[in-house]
């Protein structure tokens, strides 16, 4: 589905991130008066977002909100542009983000640094946003008009991360307050970008949303999950799995490059796959630059504890 409602207020816009079909999703959340769009993907799929909002009927006037689950460019990088066509949007992000996007200039080059040059075309870039059009989320209700949102806060990705609750259709906009989980690839991955990630805070954000017992989770990476106890079973399992394996590997003196190939044979040993059973994106981005980056953001967090 490249775009489409997944419960009664929510639609999902595939922004075709990557240039690949179901890498990167942002929502939609309409209501009696209004709507919000939560995440705006890279900059270079700027059009395809508006594109999807006119495909599931809403006006771009309509849009109130522009809420960032947080500051990486697969979520933020598209904001500048997109607040140009949303006239009447705020944007709402947690406050620790708002100094990135008003200088975004690190953001870009970070991105570059970890995902490498080459993708440059696919992540684009970030403009300073207006500091008038920003405002710091709070922990509280937004309103839509028989929806509502709830902002929370959900550290571990990064410190300054927000979920949005959807009440009327227990549901959550999670950002990557939970695992990728790819067609492609049968198992989760840990988006443990460093250098922020925080472990600890990633279970606790996982119990945070879990305790509100959602039905689904509408995820960027990819796409709506029906929630249950089995779900949290497995993304918490996951998290922890990672931790106790990049540790000793971490004991037995390996540096990132053989953490990751040892990850690497480990979760494909585990599904029974070959890397060359997988299709381009799978291979040469999730279990090659994305895996890395998840070694290197747990390798961080283990040395800032040492
Ligand atoms: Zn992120
Ligand atoms: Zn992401």
């Amino acid at each position: 589905m490249s775009c489409g409602w997944v419960s009664r207020h929510i639609g999902l816009i595939d922004t075709l991130g990557y240039g690949a079909k179901e890498a990167v999703a942002v929502y939609v959340v309409k209501g009696s008066e209004g709507a919000a769009l939560i995440d705006a993907g890279y900059s270079p799929s700027w059009e395809r977002v508006i594109k999807g909002l006119r495909e599931l009927g809403v006006g771009l006037e309509e849009v109130n909100y522009l809420f960032l689950t947080h500051f990486h460019l697969d979520h933020a990088g598209a904001s500048h542009k997109l607040l140009h066509h949303l006239p009447n949007a705020t944007l709402i992000v947690h406050e620790g983000a708002i100094r990135h996007l008003i200088d975004p200039s690190r953001l870009v080059d970070a991105a570059l640094a970890a995902f490498g040059d080459d993708l440059a075309p696919h992540i684009g870039d970030l403009k300073p946003i207006q500091p008038e059009r920003i405002e710091p989320a709070n922990e509280t209700r937004y309103r839509l008009g028989g929806v509502d949102l709830e902002a929370l806060f959900t550290p571990g990705h990064v410190p300054s991360h927000l979920s949005l609750y959807v009440e009327a259709d227990e549901a959550v906009v999670t950002g990557d307050a939970v695992n990728v989980r790819y067609s492609s690839i049968p198992f989760p991955l840990p988006p443990a970008s460093p250098p922020y990630y925080d472990v600890d805070n990633a279970l606790k954000s996982l119990e945070r949303i879990r305790a509100l017992r959602p039905k689904i989770l509408c995820t960027p990476h990819y796409g709506a999950r029906v929630a249950g106890d089995r779900l949290f079973e497995e993304e918490r399992r996951a998290i922890s799995w990672w931790r106790d394996e990049v540790e000793r590997m971490m004991d037995e003196g390996m540096d990132a490059e053989q953490i990751t190939a040892g990850m690497r044979a480990k979760l494909l040993e585990q599904a029974g796959l070959k890397l060359q059973d997988l299709d381009g994106y799978a291979r040469d981005i999730l279990l090659t630059r994305l895996l890395k980056i998840s070694v290197i953001g747990y390798m961080g967090f283990f040395m800032r504890r040492r």
